[in-house]
């Protein structure tokens, strides 16, 4: 057996970033605090909440002059406010690729542009995204596109973990709707990478293992991509979802990881299948 791993499997560099500064805070401050998880991925939260990161709901269950960390993913403008007002100790995460979408978004308003967001509803990164603008539509899928009305001037942004099949697909409803349309492809590029690099696995291996966290859009958007082009293809968390059975007789398989996925999970997933297949390296694609 050969094991291909994705060389651009798991986290991505803003989400890496910003559970780094979590823990460089928490041990700097006793404890650290965060309006919902840091990464879609209840191992990463847990081994996070024992180092003193701890996740709130309001601003207002954060102790006094405790930090409160803004995450990778972007954080609604009222809330920004309300945090500055209160003179809280923000320390910010955010990505900043998705400053970028959101500088963009802010552009295509200022051009009298109706703003249409290409993204999951209620995703936070939406939820930041959509508030830079006023009014946005929020457009998950080609049937919600195929609903919108005539518009004579819109701009279009998309969710940074978009993939290109679903963006290009609503784009191409949206351009029989508006007369004068801009798309800024804000699908950041370590998403791209990942997205490839995953398209092109599938097809040539055996059995395809996506590595990722059922809470995690992002990873079941690319088990879907993965299973699109090979129906061996599986999504687990953890090492102990990995059947036996769906690696026999398998000669390549291949292995990639949703951007919110930590590294001693893929190491603890490559381990267990190694052992499967008795083979001594993984080999690193891409
Ligand atoms: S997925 Fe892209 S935009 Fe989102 S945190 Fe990672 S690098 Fe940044």
């Amino acid at each position: 057996m050969k094991i291909l791993l994705a060389k651009d499997a798991g986290y991505c560099f803003g989400v890496r970033d910003a559970v780094d500064l979590a823990y460089e805070t928490a041990e700097k401050h006793g404890d650290v605090y965060m309006l919902g998880h840091i990464v879609h991925n209840e191992n990463v939260v847990n081994a996070l909440d024992t180092a003193g990161a701890k996740v709130v709901d309001t601003l207002d269950e954060v102790p006094d002059g405790k930090p409160i960390l803004f995450r990778a993913h972007g954080t609604a403008v009222d809330t920004w406010g309300d945090a500055q007002s209160k003179e809280m100790n923000i320390v910010d995460a955010t990505c900043p690729l998705v400053w970028e979408i959101h500088e963009e978004v802010k552009k295509l308003e200022s051009e009298g542009r109706k703003i249409i967001i290409v993204g999951d509803h209620g995703h936070d990164e939406v939820v930041g995204i959509a508030s830079q603008v006023k009014d946005p539509i929020i457009v998950a899928t080609p049937e919600e596109a195929q609903a919108l009305r005539k518009t004579k001037r819109a701009g279009v942004v998309s969710q940074s973990t978009q993939t290109i099949e679903n963006v290009q697909e609503i784009i191409n409803i949206i351009m029989t709707k508006v007369f004068d349309l801009r798309f800024v492809n804000t699908i950041c590029f370590p998403t791209k990478r990942n997205q490839t690099q995953i398209k092109e696995l599938a097809k040539q291996c055996d059995v395809m293992i996506v590595i990722g966290s059922f809470t995690s859009a992002n990873s079941k958007r690319l088990t879907a991509l993965a299973k699109e082009r090979n129906k061996n293809s599986f999504q687990v968390t953890c090492a102990d979802d990995i059947k036996d059975n769906w690696l026999k007789g398998a000669e390549v398989v291949g292995v990639s990881a949703g951007a919110s996925t930590p590294d001693n999970i893929i190491d603890e997933v490559l381990t267990k299948i190694k052992e499967i297949g008795n083979v001594p390296e993984e080999i690193v694609y891409g």
